[in-house]
């Protein structure tokens, strides 16, 4: 047997697991059958069992296993580890506390096909949290089934389409234009398209505004089954003229959706039901407390008025007297749209964090959100464009267009934030902003926090005047630097094989 030489210093390269395999190493022993052996025919259908040998896999001890993985994820940035500014992301601190309690076992082990009557803890749960998300919203009728943003965007799509078929008839087929900004996420358009309406986009004011002339123009020429705003816009900025704008959609025929992203500017202080829209996703993994990052579990809620209610996915958790039941006896309703109840895990967290903070700790967080982006504001409009003269909500906006004159751009700044010991902000998004930066610092970050971060931009702004080499040619300070990013994501290498170069020696 061959001994491979592999490295494991933590800051050096860190050799595949495939690589550490040796054959017959293993990461466990069983203790010998003291029963008789049942053929694994008896247990499985033929049908279901493999007839070729498992090869390849990495043949490990468990303390491989466990350093291997420990060693990469030093490597990642997390929230644990500092400020994590990236913009439309809400990427704040989540409590300890809320982990714990999702973690009780009667939450944690609770079988999804358990019966109501053993079901009532969980089911009072999920029917509070409605109760707390329709009083933050402002808007009565909520689902909590949605598993993602985009998901409860698409399903807030589908209840408008089924409420305009159910009011219009065969005359709906003739509503079918959604407007949405161009200023909007990707994920809007994309769902609305899904919904099965067409798409036509909105103008920003040079203000960062939604363009009221060409929303009114677009709605004259007809067929407007709703609006996809997002408020605050993903320029951070809340949007003044939300009244007329919902006033115009509904004057138009149409209904109003918000995109509820951005909620952690507005919990505690404004309810979008208010401000005339008519159903909203929320995301709790941004707002309310669910880690996220790595692909999930999410959960993406839907809030709609007491008119749009019917049309809510079911089953939906009713109560009745004191006991909670779930009810899908709904004739108007758009269907299911997740498997069982959805991400139960994310219902604990977001409503652990809303009740630990109580009414008055909401809005506290929302007004800090605040302060702390206005204090980024504040501090860098002197070294880098601010493209929007509106204070800023819960995110700021800046450009590279100061940099950009000495070739120094977005990537390059988001790159060298990297050497300071921060995690990158969002780059490039907007598109309606040339060499967009998007900070959202949160409320989780401290004053003291705020400063470094502000020294690191300034400091990388002076760089750029001095020394724009530095800047471009940023990270320095990573195991790996700049990566050509364009041939990674055009030939990207996704499977290993044992003939490959590896990982180890080519880096
Ligand atoms: C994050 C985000 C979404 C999508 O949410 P997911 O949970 O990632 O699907 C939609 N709109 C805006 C403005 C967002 O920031």
């Amino acid at each position: 047997m061959s001994i491979k030489k592999v490295t494991q210093h933590p800051t050096q390269n860190e050799a595949l697991i495939f690589e550490r395999s040796q054959t017959g190493r293993v990461g466990y022993r069983l203790p010998e059958l003291d029963v008789e052996e049942t053929p694994i025919e008896e247990i499985v259908p033929s049908e279901f069992l493999r007839d070729d040998d498992l090869e390849g896999l990495p043949e490990v001890s468990e303390v491989d296993v466990v350093r291997h993985f420990t060693r990469m994820s030093t490597w990642n940035f997390s929230i644990d580890l500092g400020m994590y500014p990236l913009g439309s992301c809400t990427m704040k601190y989540n409590s300890r506390l809320n982990e714990k309690v999702a973690r009780i076992a009667g939450f944690l082990n609770h079988h999804p096909l358990a019966p109501e009557a053993e079901s009532q803890g969980a089911l009072k749960l999920m029917y509070t949290l409605q109760e707390d998300l329709a009083e933050i919203t402002g808007l009565p009728g909520v689902s909590l089934q949605p598993a993602a943003g985009a998901h409860g965007e698409m399903t807030g799509v589908m209840i408008i389409r089924a409420a305009l078929d159910k009011r219009d008839g065969e005359a709906s087929k003739e509503r079918r234009v959604m407007l949405v900004p161009d200023s909007a996420h990707g994920t809007n358009p994309a769902s609305a398209k899904l919904a099965g309406f067409t798409v036509k986009t909105i103008r920003s004011t040079k203000d960062g505004f939604t363009d009221m002339d060409h929303l009114r123009e677009l709605c004259d020429e007809g067929g407007i089954a709703g609006l996809m705003l997002t408020n605050p816009s993903t320029v951070g900025i809340f949007e003044k003229n939300i009244r007329e704008i919902c006033d115009a959609i509904h004057d138009a025929g149409g209904l109003v959706y918000m995109d509820g992203a951005n909620m952690n500017a507005l919990v505690g202080v404004a309810r979008p039901g208010d401000m005339g829209v008519d159903v909203i996703h929320l995301n709790l993994h941004k707002t309310f407390s669910t880690p996220h990052g790595g692909g999930g579990p999410g959960c993406g809620p839907c809030c709609c008025t007491a008119e749009l209610e019917p049309f809510l996915p079911v089953p939906r958790v009713v109560k009745e007297g004191e006991s909670y039941r779930l009810d899908s006896d709904q004739p108007n309703t758009i269907g299911r749209v997740k498997a069982f109840f959805g991400n139960f895990g994310m219902m604990v967290r977001a409503l652990a964090y809303i009740q630990t903070h109580g009414d008055s700790g909401l809005r506290e967080a929302t007004e800090t959100a605040v302060l702390n982006a206005r204090y980024i504001s504040h501090f860098l409009q002197e070294d880098y464009e601010k493209p929007f003269e509106a204070d800023p909500m819960h995110e700021v906006i800046l450009s590279h267009k100061k940099q950009a004159r000495k070739g120094v751009h977005t990537l390059d700044i988001g790159k060298r934030l990297i050497d300071y010991g921060f995690h990158p902000m969002t780059v490039y998004f907007p598109l309606i902003v040339d060499g967009a930066m998007l900070i959202e610092p949160t409320e989780s970050v401290g004053r003291q926090e705020l400063d470094t971060f502000v020294d690191a931009m300034k400091s990388i702004a002076k760089e750029t005047i001095e020394d724009p080499d530095l800047v471009i040619n940023a990270p320095h300070t990573t195991r790996i630097g700049r990566l050509d990013e364009a041939t990674a994501a055009r030939k990207p290498v996704l499977r290993w094989k044992p003939d490959m170069e590896t990982s180890a020696k080519s880096a």
